[in-house]
């Protein structure tokens, strides 16, 4: 990634940065561009630059932001309408870290509301498109940074990762996208989804920008209590032998070329001496179950908070306190966002709670056993971020079952904790991108975004 220097003007890669956001405008990638605020950040990098005063590593660096991320530039809206007035008093952890090396955010992407969705259909502000076919989904949660890397609008952008969040709409629009060890970067000052499962991390075009954002975001927050100490960068180096594949990932359920692109890479690593190991791990299909039980409970809890006193927007209708509550929450949650909560409700409520939670959590656990087990035979597990690439916009969005189908081969990487990368691994004969994840065990993050470079066909 190029920053600032006396040849290469903060103001001209902003200019730039915004000249495109706006060339994109039908792709509807930005819920807000920030484009005054940019210019003058710029504008005095440019001059420390000039007075040969020291600048950060990102100096200067375009970047777009997921708009779950708090920050006092411009409102923070999750794209959804309960908090679309919403002006956060606070920054958080992720956009100090990038803003003290310099690095300028341009704008605010488009996302599920509330991150709830695999689309970004979900929007408050209406769908983003694919950036290689404008029929498709961009893929989401996090579409709009997704979009916005893969159009060459800016250098990286962040998301946050709870399901497949990064990974899918990476995987559907051919870069790169990290969900780190859970607890590596810092969740503070961005909006809950489901605290157990919820990883920060980017899209980048690159794995060496991974590696420096990841030097950047990574280590212990004493704003959230769940950061793990320190680890990213001392991370000694560890060589890998042996890819795991799993075996019930290869059914006839996933698309045909996405079984061969992950053929081809396990065949391309077979040629470079690595030993590809078949792995059988049974518990995950009930991954899919036991993440929607486990998310729509904590989303339930997480979403409480938004009761149109606090937050956001407020119905005006509302003749008292208990109609201030039914109605902000009813005109200002989209409809997944309502389902979510009431799934959550249900299977924390007294009579469902052992049969549902309960049960699911204890799954939980034998999920992630099995992620210990299958890392004690191999080094790394190789498999498709999704069981088809980018589908066609509003396919699925009025089918939730269809649309959490998709989320297969994503979800059981975050109830585990582990770290997963997606990376691009060609396209369709359509020419739809196809995203594979390399998933490590627990702080392997360095090692494993180091090993990317060895799937990489020059
Ligand atoms: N698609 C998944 C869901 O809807 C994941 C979302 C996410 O990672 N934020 O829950």
């Amino acid at each position: 990634m190029k920053i600032a220097s006396k040849e290469n003007s903060a103001v001209k890669m902003v200019k730039e940065a915004l000249e495109k956001a706006k060339k994109y405008e039908s792709y509807n990638i930005f819920v807000s561009l920030n484009e005054e605020n940019a210019l003058r950040k710029a504008e005095e990098i440019d001059a420390k630059i000039a007075k040969g005063e020291p600048v950060g590593r990102l100096a200067g660096v375009p970047y777009a932001l997921k708009d779950n991320f708090l920050s006092r530039e411009g409102n923070t809206t999750a794209s959804v309408k309960i908090l679309a007035p919403f002006k956060s008093p606070i920054t958080s952890t992720v956009v100090r870290k990038l803003e003290d090396e310099g690095a300028i955010m341009i704008g605010r992407t488009n996302m599920d509301a509330f991150a709830h969705g695999s689309s970004t259909e979900n929007s408050y502000f209406g769908p983003t498109k694919n950036s290689k076919d404008t029929e498709r989904v961009a893929g989401g949660s996090s579409g709009g940074s997704a979009v916005a890397v893969a159009l060459d609008i800016v250098e990286f952008a962040t998301g946050s990762d709870t399901g497949g969040s990064i990974r899918q709409p990476a995987s559907f629009n051919g870069v790169y996208g990290f969900k780190p060890t859970y607890g590596t970067v810092s969740r503070y000052g961005v909006v809950a989804m489901a605290s157990s499962t919820d990883c920060m991390g980017f899209f980048t075009k690159n794995t060496d920008d991974m590696d420096l954002l990841m030097e950047i975001a990574s280590g212990q927050d004493p704003y959230d209590m769940t950061t793990l100490p320190d680890y990213y960068s001392t991370t000694e180096p560890k060589a890998a032998k042996k890819i795991g594949v799993i075996k019930e990932f290869d059914n006839d359920a996933v698309n045909p070329e996405i079984r061969e692109a992950l053929k081809a890479k396990t065949e391309f690593l077979k040629s470079k001496g690595y030993e590809i190991v078949e792995l059988s791990m049974p518990t995950l299909k009930y991954a899919l179950a036991v993440y929607y039980i486990v998310v729509p409970a904590e989303v339930a809890s997480n979403l409480s908070r938004y009761d149109g006193i606090r937050y956001g927007y407020r119905s005006e209708e509302a003749k008292d306190l208990s109609e201030i509550f039914a109605k902000s929450r009813n005109d200002g949650f989209m409809p997944e966002n309502k389902r979510r909560v009431m799934i959550g409700n249900f299977v924390l409520s007294s009579g469902f709670y052992d049969a549902y939670y309960l049960k699911a959590q204890k799954a939980r656990t034998k999920i992630i056993e099995e992620y210990n087990k299958a890392f004690s035979e191999v080094d790394y597990i190789l498999t498709p971020v999704a069981p088809n690439p980018a589908f066609k916009l509003g396919e699925k969005v009025n089918d939730p079952v269809a649309m959490y189908l998709e989320d297969v081969m994503s979800v059981p990487i975050n109830l585990a904790g582990v770290p997963s990368l997606a990376v691009p691994a060609g396209e369709t004969k359509a020419g739809l991108p196809i995203g594979l994840q390399i998933v490590g065990p627990r702080r392997s993050d360095k090692n494993l975004i180091n090993f990317a470079k060895e799937l990489e066909e020059k």
